[in-house]
C-alpha cells in the first residue's frame, strides 16, 4: 500500500521521551466479543500489539483502559478479565487485571508495576462517569499516570472521560500506532486517493450512510450501492419495490444524491438486477429478477448476478476500493452470493483495498478473506464520521504535531 500523503497532524507514540517505569495511560479498544468467559475473537487485541509492545521496549509502565459492551455500572460479566488472560498470551507475559477502573486498589497495583510491566484497569463503562465525560473521573484517570497515548480508534468520535476529558488533563497525549494508521488510511482515500476511486456501498439504511455518499459524490470515481438502501433509489425513480426494506425518510434524500450525481464526476451506479425472496428467512422461496422490479408478495434480498459481474469489473480497474455495507441479507445464505462476489473481487484487486464496518467486516470474516484487504477498518462509526469530514473529539484533544 502507498505510504499515505494525508498525516496525522498530531504527535505519536513515537514522539514519546520517557524515562525507565514512567506510568502511561493507553486508551485500548478492547471491546471484544466474549463467550462462555473467553475472548471469541481477538482482532481488537491484536490491533493494539505494535503501541503496546513499543511501549514495553521503552521501559515505560503501562496502564490499559477500555470499555467493553455497554453495561450501566460494575458488572463481572463484562469484566476486561478474559481481555486480559489473552493478552497475557499473546505478549507472552504476566498481564494484571486491575479490580476497578479508579480508587486505592487500582493506585496500589499501578505502584506496584515493574518497567515493561502490565495493568488492565476494568472496563471503563462500569463508572457512570465515563459516557458523561465526567470532570472528576477523567481527573482520576489522568493522576494514575505520567503520558496517556489513545490507540482507540473505534471509540475516537465519543467525547468520554477515558476519551477526552482523561486527555486534557494529562500531558503529554499523543496517538497510538492503530490510531495513526487508521485516520492516515482513511483521510487518505478521501484527500489522496490513487484514481480511479471505487466506493462501495450497501446495508441497510440510506439516512445512515447519506453523509457519506454526499462526500463520495464529490470525491469518487464510482459509486455502487447495493444492500436494501438501492430500494429507497428505486422507490424514489418511481419503480415497484414490493415488500423490499424501504426506508421513507431515505427516499428524498435518494432522490436528491441522484440529482447531484448529474452534474457530478461521480457516476452513481445502481442494481441491474437482483435476487429475491419471498420472506426475510433462509428458507424462502427465492428466485433470481433479471430486472429490478420486485413484485408484490417479494422482497430484494440481494444484489443479483449481473450486478455483482458490474460492479466485480469496477473494483477490478480501481485505483483505490472503498467497501462499506453488505451487498444484501448476506447472513441468509440464499441471499449471501452478492456480498460474496463482491468480497472476493476486493480481495482480488491490485488497488489499494480498504473496508470498513461492522458487518462488512463480519462479512469478510466469514468468507475468510479479512487478511487479503489492505486495510480492515477497526472503527465502525468512527470511520464513517471521518470519512464524512466530521472532526472527531478523541483525535482533536491530541497533541498537535
Ligand atoms: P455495516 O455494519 O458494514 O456498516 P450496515 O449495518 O449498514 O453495514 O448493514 C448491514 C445490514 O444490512 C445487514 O444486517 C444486512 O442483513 C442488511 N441488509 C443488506 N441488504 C439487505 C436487503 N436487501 N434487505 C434487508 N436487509 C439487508
Ligand atoms: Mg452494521
Amino acid at each position: 500500500m502507498p505510504e499515505s500523503t494525508a498525516g496525522l497532524g498530531k504527535r505519536t507514540v513515537r514522539d514519546l521521551e520517557l524515562a525507565e517505569g514512567e506510568r502511561v495511560l493507553v486508551r485500548v479498544d478492547f471491546n471484544v466479543p466474549l463467550e462462555d468467559g473467553r475472548v471469541a475473537d481477538d482482532a481488537r487485541i491484536r490491533g493494539a500489539l505494535p503501541t503496546i509492545e513499543l511501549l514495553r521496549a521503552m521501559r515505560a509502565r503501562l496502564i490499559l483502559c477500555s470499555h467493553l459492551g455497554r453495561p450501566k455500572g460494575p458488572d463481572p460479566g463484562t469484566s476486561l478479565g478474559p481481555v486480559s488472560d489473552r493478552l497475557g498470551e499473546l505478549i507472552d507475559a504476566p498481564v494484571e487485571q486491575a479490580p476497578a477502573v479508579v480508587g486505592p486498589e487500582v493506585r496500589r497495583a499501578v505502584e506496584r508495576l515493574q518497567p515493561g510491566g502490565v495493568l488492565v484497569l476494568e472496563n471503563t463503562r462500569w463508572e457512570p462517569g465515563e459516557t458523561d465525560n465526567d470532570p472528576e473521573l477523567s481527573e482520576q484517570l489522568a493522576a494514575l499516570a505520567d503520558a496517556y497515548v489513545d490507540d482507540a480508534f473505534g471509540s475516537a468520535h465519543r467525547a468520554h472521560a477515558s476519551t477526552v476529558g482523561v486527555a486534557e488533563r494529562l500531558r503529554p497525549a499523543v496517538a497510538g500506532l492503530l490510531l495513526e494508521r487508521e485516520v492516515s488510511t482513511l483521510r487518505s482515500i478521501v484527500e489522496a486517493p490513487e484514481r480511479p476511486l471505487v466506493v462501495l456501498l450497501g446495508g441497510a439504511k440510506v439516512t445512515e450512510k447519506i453523509a457519506l455518499i454526499d462526500r463520495f459524490l464529490d470525491t469518487a470515481d464510482e459509486l455502487l450501492i447495493g444492500g436494501a438502501m438501492c430500494f429507497s433509489f428505486f422507490r424514489a425513480q418511481g419503480e415497484p419495490t414490493g415488500n423490499s426494506l424501504v426506508e421513507e425518510e431515505g427516499v428524498e434524500l435518494a432522490r436528491r444524491a441522484v440529482e447531484k450525481s448529474e452534474s457530478s464526476r461521480c457516476e452513481l451506479l445502481l442494481p441491474l438486477d437482483l435476487v429475491l425472496g419471498a420472506s426475510f428467512d433462509a428458507d424462502a422461496e427465492r428466485r433470481v429478477q433479471e430486472s429490478t422490479d420486485v413484485p408484490d408478495g417479494w422482497m430484494g434480498l440481494d444484489i443479483g448476478p449481473a450486478t455483482a459481474e458490474a460492479y466485480g469489473e469496477q473494483v477490478a480497474r480501481a485505483g483505490t476500493v472503498f467497501w462499506n455495507g453488505p451487498m444484501g441479507a448476506f447472513e441468509l445464505e440464499p441471499f449471501a452470493a452478492g456480498t460474496r462476489a463482491v468480497a472476493e473481487a476486493v480481495a482480488r484487486a491490485s488497488g489499494t483495498t480498504v473496508v470498513g464496518g461492522g458487518d462488512s467486516a463480519a462479512a469478510l470474516a466469514e468468507f475468510h478473506l479479512d487478511d487479503a484487504v489492505d486495510h480492515l477498518s477497526t472503527g465502525g462509526g468512527a470511520a464513517l464520521e471521518l470519512l464524512e469530514g466530521k472532526q472527531l473529539p478523541g483525535i482533536e484533544v491530541l497533541d498537535d504535531a
